[in-house]
């Protein structure tokens, strides 16, 4: 079977040069996939509704945003100005996660080449993360009754504190956030499960602890899950203080695609933050997660 991959031209958004963000491996990913003959051909998404929208955020952020009248303060916490070109980009990357999700649904596997703002809460963006896709994409599917029960994997460096937040109170979304403990935020919330790494860890020692947490969290009954499989822990990586090789974030992928596909439990996956010191690097630890899917769908 083909792994369906969601991208959107729209993903790569119009910023200034200087912004540290790396905006441009939207594009270069999605080159990258296809000439290394993982797609054929992306899904395309719609930008997401102000309905499904309204599941994960306050209108009056969604409107701010919309609208572009976001107080200059909280585009600063974003770190994106907010100009037609990001919050265009905002509501397509959160409708490409909501379509990979419906479309993991049947082929069990789906990717968005975009997503994992995981920063983002319910009246507020922060981190680069305007829009809290998977939140989105969580809320769309248990609202259509698609999933009753769902999981979401965040191995990114960065705590995933917009997802706890947000479900912090519904029993039917379970948030794991293994992550740095000394990188941002600063104030960490509190998931489901956190597990907090110290600065500089290796291969073996990270992938032991993630190998024990996936045994533990395949006690529970899941019928959905979303990975958020940031490469901002590599060692080269700008933000990121842990130590871990190619060969770990390929294993790291692996294991947990795996797991779950295995068991038959629908699996979307997103990409999360990636802020390699070498760009090409960067392309290639983000594409392992497609490489992945590809390899085991
Ligand atoms: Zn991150």
């Amino acid at each position: 079977m083909k792994l369906p991959v969601v991208n959107h031209p729209d993903y790569v958004a119009k910023i200034n040069e200087d912004n540290k963000f790396p905006i441009q491996k939207f594009g270069a990913l999605a080159d990258h996939l296809i000439k290394e003959g993982v797609v054929k051909k992306f899904y395309i998404p719609q930008e997401c509704s102000i309905e499904t929208m309204k599941t994960s955020h306050s209108l009056n952020y969604i409107n701010h945003i919309r609208n572009k009248t976001l107080d200059m303060k909280l585009q600063k916490k974003i770190g994106f100005p907010i100009n037609d070109s990001v919050v265009r980009r905002s509501f397509v990357a959160t409708g490409g996660t909501v379509l990979a999700s419906k479309l993991a649904l049947d082929s069990k596997l789906a990717c968005n080449t975009a997503g994992g703002s995981h920063h983002a809460t319910f009246d507020c963006g922060a981190g680069y993360c305007v829009f809290n896709d998977v939140a989105v994409a969580a809320n769309y599917l248990k609202n259509k009754s698609y999933s009753k029960k769902i999981l979401i994997v965040d191995l990114d460096v960065h705590q995933g504190n917009g997802n706890s937040e947000i479900f912090k109170n519904d029993p039917n979304t379970l948030t794991f956030s293994m992550h740095c403990a000394s990188n941002y935020p600063a104030k960490k919330s509190k998931s489901d499960i956190d597990i907090e790494l110290k600065d500089h860890m290796e291969d073996e020692e990270y992938l032991n602890i993630l190998y024990k947490n996936l045994k533990e969290l395949n006690k529970n009954k899941y019928d959905f899950v979303f990975y958020v499989a940031g490469v901002d822990i590599h060692h080269e990586d700008r933000l990121g203080k842990l130590n871990i090789s190619d060969d770990g974030i390929n294993k790291r992928d692996r294991i947990v695609i795996e797991n779950f596909y295995s068991k038959n439990i629908p699996l979307c996956g997103v990409l999360g933050g990636g802020y390699n010191k070498s760009f090409e690097k960067l392309i290639e630890l983000h594409s392992m997660l497609h490489k992945n899917c590809a390899e085991i769908i």
